[in-house]
């Protein structure tokens, strides 16, 4: 047995690769659809599954229901991604990549249209509600896009240089490079090959992880000047009129509940920022927690989702009032977790 399909066995049954292949295989139009507000992996994963797609002879849509960010257009394919205007009723096959719960897919999929249509669940995290009519769902898999290299493996489809470039890049990006702690030998192994086939980590790094704007920067010193940590939570608050009082766009200032966690006082962080979505005002709730601790269960319980170190939800109403409720949630999860009343899930599934 090879490296490679030593790895995909562990995280892709006999079983699993059968009911995948017999979905894929008899399916022509299938429509590939990731995740709202859509990262590394999400755009990854989607553009990966494409090429994959491709070199089985399919005709995949790739749709995002939000714009992806022009700091990834670096991967080939990018410009083939439609928004929700570009999606038809009609496919053979639905697969969803990267989504915990049908409402990530935005408006995307539109049940009156679409759930009739075998619905395929690709993904990664544990609060995954398994919503499809088949679902591969590992939560001991860093990325989806590790995922895919497994499949890849499985359906016989060559790792070309495109498809590597995509899969290295939510491979990146899901494990701030190579930092998280669920990046283990697999991890590594899969970004060799896909290294070996043509992706460079420092150009994928350069690209996302390495690269913000000036207003971003300047959100995140606006911001972090009123962060606040209390029994071991720290958390800050981002309005739009923060947002506008430095002139950031959509999507500026994104990871700052990533360095907030890197703080000594804190196991915990938090970052709520207000949003316009659809015409109305969401707040957009961002927790991390360092190992030993587990925010997915505190963001599952709010309507949302995630990974034990990093999960998140979308909430309605008052900035302040949300995250004074959801602070207090924090801090009770914390403290549950600290006095080992709860075994965090993070334990086991990142171990
Ligand atoms: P981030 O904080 O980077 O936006 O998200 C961290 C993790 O939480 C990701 O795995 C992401 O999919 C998940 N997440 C963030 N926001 C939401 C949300 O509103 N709903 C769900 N289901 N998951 C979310
Ligand atoms: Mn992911």
């Amino acid at each position: 047995m090879t490296q490679s399909s030593t790895a995909g066995a562990l995280y892709l049954s006999p079983e699993m690769e059968s009911a995948l292949r017999s979905a894929i295989a008899p399916a022509q139009n299938i429509l590939c659809v990731s995740h709202v507000s859509p990262d590394g992996d999400a755009i990854g994963s989607l553009l990966g599954m494409g090429w994959i797609l491709r070199h089985l002879g399919k005709q995949p849509t790739l749709a995002l229901a939000d714009k992806p960010a022009a700091d990834f257009d670096y991967i080939p394919g990018f410009r083939e991604i439609v928004g929700t205007s570009g999606v038809a009723d009609d496919y053979d096959l639905i697969i969803c990549l990267d989504a915990s719960s049908p409402d990530r897919m935005g408006a995307v999929y539109r049940p009156a249209a679409h759930s009739q249509i075998p619905l395929l669940v690709i993904d990664h995290h544990i609060t995954n509600t398994n919503f499809g009519s088949l679902n591969w769902v590992e939560p001991g898999c860093a990325a989806v896009c590790q995922m895919l290299v497994y499949l890849a493996d499985a359906l016989g489809a060559p790792l070309s240089a495109d498809l590597c470039v995509a899969l290295l890049t939510g491979l990146i990006t899901d494990t701030l490079c190579l930092r998280t702690s669920n990046t283990n030998a697999h991890v590594l192994q899969a970004a060799m090959r896909l290294t070996e086939g043509g992706a460079q980590i420092q150009e994928i790094v350069a690209r996302t992880l390495q690269s913000r704007t000036y207003a971003g920067l300047r959100l995140w010193g606006s911001v972090l000047a009123h962060a606040t940590v209390q029994k071991r939570v720290i958390w800050a608050t981002i309005s739009l009129a923060q947002r506008k009082q430095v002139g950031a766009q959509e999507g500026d200032g994104e990871g700052l509940a990533g360095l907030l966690a890197s703080a000594k006082e804190a196991d915990i962080a938090a970052t709520f920022s207000e949003r316009v979505q659809s015409g109305a005002r969401v707040v957009e709730c961002s927790f991390r927690a360092k190992p030993g601790f587990d925010v997915s269960g505190v963001a599952l319980a709010f309507g949302g989702g995630g990974h034990p170190p990093a999960a998140g939800c979308t909430l309605t109403g008052p900035l302040d009032a949300i995250s004074a409720q959801v602070v207090a949630a924090l801090q009770e999860a914390h403290q549950m977790q600290a006095s080992g009343q709860v075994q965090p899930v993070g334990v086991a599934a990142h171990g």
